[in-house]
């Protein structure tokens, strides 16, 4: 299962517990990585940790809040003394609390601004530096088209995903010089846990807006991370690269 391409490189995934963030995982593992798994609940970071183990790979598991500024701190310190250093951080972790802006409380507001945008802005202060100094790394976060185009009831939800674009831009600007390629990847309408929860006929309207008339797969973000962490896209930074099937041109 090995291949050579990503065998030094240790990888960190946010929201690895389930959907996008599971097949990041696996993607990097199948190139290699040691991948540390993270996610809110142990049992769900666990079981895809364990999973890469039992195929060859190399994981670890990692439970923690992503929102929650002290335990991220402590398990980057904690990581930094014992793995020396992270060569890839992928801020994939993120919630929807949907609803129209006249109604939209202050906790959804809140909620989604920390688990989606924050939540980066903390790994990144965590294991930035170390990276810096190995004058290699990676950076992806997982940002939406809907951080493009808006969306009806997503004011709190495109505004923390147009929120990661520009943050991306700006750390890609800081550390461009220390070898290290920060980017964005906008997924359009992906099959997972998160859009399952959506009605089915708005499911159907949304597939409607897809020129290629179907929904995407995990795998179809995941093999773009594993592109973007390999040496053949060293020269690709600050972008924010959508793969949608063409719903946003
Ligand atoms: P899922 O809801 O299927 O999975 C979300 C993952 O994030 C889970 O592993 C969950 O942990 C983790 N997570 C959420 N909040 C926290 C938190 N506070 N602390 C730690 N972990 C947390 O989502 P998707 O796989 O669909 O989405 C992944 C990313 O892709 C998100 O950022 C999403 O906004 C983005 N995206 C998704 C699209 C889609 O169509 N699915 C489209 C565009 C963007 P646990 O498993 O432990 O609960």
């Amino acid at each position: 299962m090995i291949s050579s391409s990503l065998e030094l490189r240790k990888a960190l995934v946010t929201g690895a517990g389930r959907g996008i963030g599971e097949a990041i995982a696996q993607a990097l593992a199948q190139q290699g990585a040691y991948v540390i798994c993270v996610s809110r609940t142990a049992a769900n970071c666990e079981r895809v940790a364990q999973t890469i183990c039992e195929q060859g790979g190399r994981a670890e598991a990692i439970a923690v809040d992503v929102t929650d500024r002290a335990a991220v701190k402590a398990t980057c310190e904690d990581i930094l003394k014992r793995l020396e250093g992270v060569d890839i951080l992928v801020n994939n972790a993120g919630i929807l609390r949907n609803a129209l802006m006249v109604q939209m409380s202050y906790e959804d507001w809140d909620d989604v601004i920390q688990a989606n945008l924050t939540s980066a802005f903390l790994w990144t202060k965590g294991l930035l530096y170390a990276m810096a100094r190995k004058r290699w790394g990676r950076m992806i976060n997982i940002s939406s088209v809907v951080g493009k185009i808006g969306g009806i009831g997503q004011a709190n939800y495109a505004a923390a995903k147009a929120g990661l674009m520009g943050f991306t831009k700006s750390v890609a600007r800081e550390v461009a010089s220390r070898g290290i390629c920060v980017n964005a990847i906008a997924p359009g309408f992906i099959e997972t846990d998160m859009t399952r929860s959506i009605q089915e006929k708005w499911a159907e309207e949304f597939v409607k807006m897809i020129p290629m008339k179907r929904v995407g797969s995990v795998q179809d973000i995941a093999a773009l991370v594993a592109f973007l962490c390999s040496d053949a896209a060293a020269y690709i930074t600050g972008q924010v690269l959508t793969v949608d099937g063409g719903m946003t041109m």
